[in-house]
């Protein structure tokens, strides 16, 4: 088994060579193939498995080179630290491509991630409390997003973000590609996947 299998572009596949990945973890194995498909996806999996370059592989081979200035994928996650080391994952593996990426967070002012959204991206990365405070000053347009992420969709819960996830969902467009990614499976996570999830593909480690 190696990534030449799932088909992404010569950027991707240098970015992962550079890495020092010689062969994809189980979660990559089984979560890549529907998510390039385009398909709705739950993943099962904690961190430390590979879970995050298992959904952002695919949306760099999804969004290719940079475009417009409006976001297209957006990943949202629970922490600071989870978003920051996110950012640093999609820098790796787009490294090859000219894909830009910003990411916010709380705990501190806002002032420089506005400046940084206002110059254009693709890929946003956030956690949900500030996403919603700066899409509500006016400075993100979600009409082109393709991609939403719900990282450690678990833990955002048990810290409260749900009011924050469901606003963010009324205000993206409805046609796009959600993915689902939980360390636990319960039965929050299950209600969240019914709401979220459009015929989803359920992938487990
Ligand atoms: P994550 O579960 O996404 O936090 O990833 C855990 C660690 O595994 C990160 O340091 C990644 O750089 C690394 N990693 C991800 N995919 C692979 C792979 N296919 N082979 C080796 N290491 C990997």
């Amino acid at each position: 088994k190696n990534f030449e299998e799932f088909k992404f572009n010569r950027q991707i596949l240098n970015a992962i060579e550079e890495a020092g990945y010689t062969e994809p973890t189980p979660i990559q194995s089984k979560a890549i193939p529907p998510i390039m498909n385009g398909q709705d996806v739950l993943g099962i999996a904690q961190t430390g498995t590979g879970k995050t370059a298992a959904y952002v592989l695919p949306i760099i081979m999804k969004l290719k080179y940079a475009q417009g200035n409006d976001i297209r994928a957006l990943i949202l996650a629970p922490t600071r630290e989870l978003a920051m080391q996110i950012d640093e994952n999609v820098q790796q593996y787009a490294k090859y491509t000219d894909l830009r990426s910003v990411v916010v967070y709380g705990g501190i002012g806002p002032k420089t991630q506005i400046e940084q959204i206002s110059k254009g991206l693709d890929i946003l990365i956030a956690t949900p409390g500030r996403f919603m405070d700066i899409y509500l000053a006016g400075h993100i347009v979600t009409k082109k997003l393709q991609v939403l992420v719900l990282d450690e969709a678990d833990k955002m819960m048990d810290m409260g973000f749900m009011p924050q996830i469901n606003k963010v969902l009324e205000i993206v467009p409805k046609k796009r590609q959600n993915l689902l990614f939980s360390a636990t499976m319960s039965e929050k996570v299950e209600r969240l996947s019914e709401n979220f999830l459009l015929w989803p593909t359920k992938v487990e480690i």
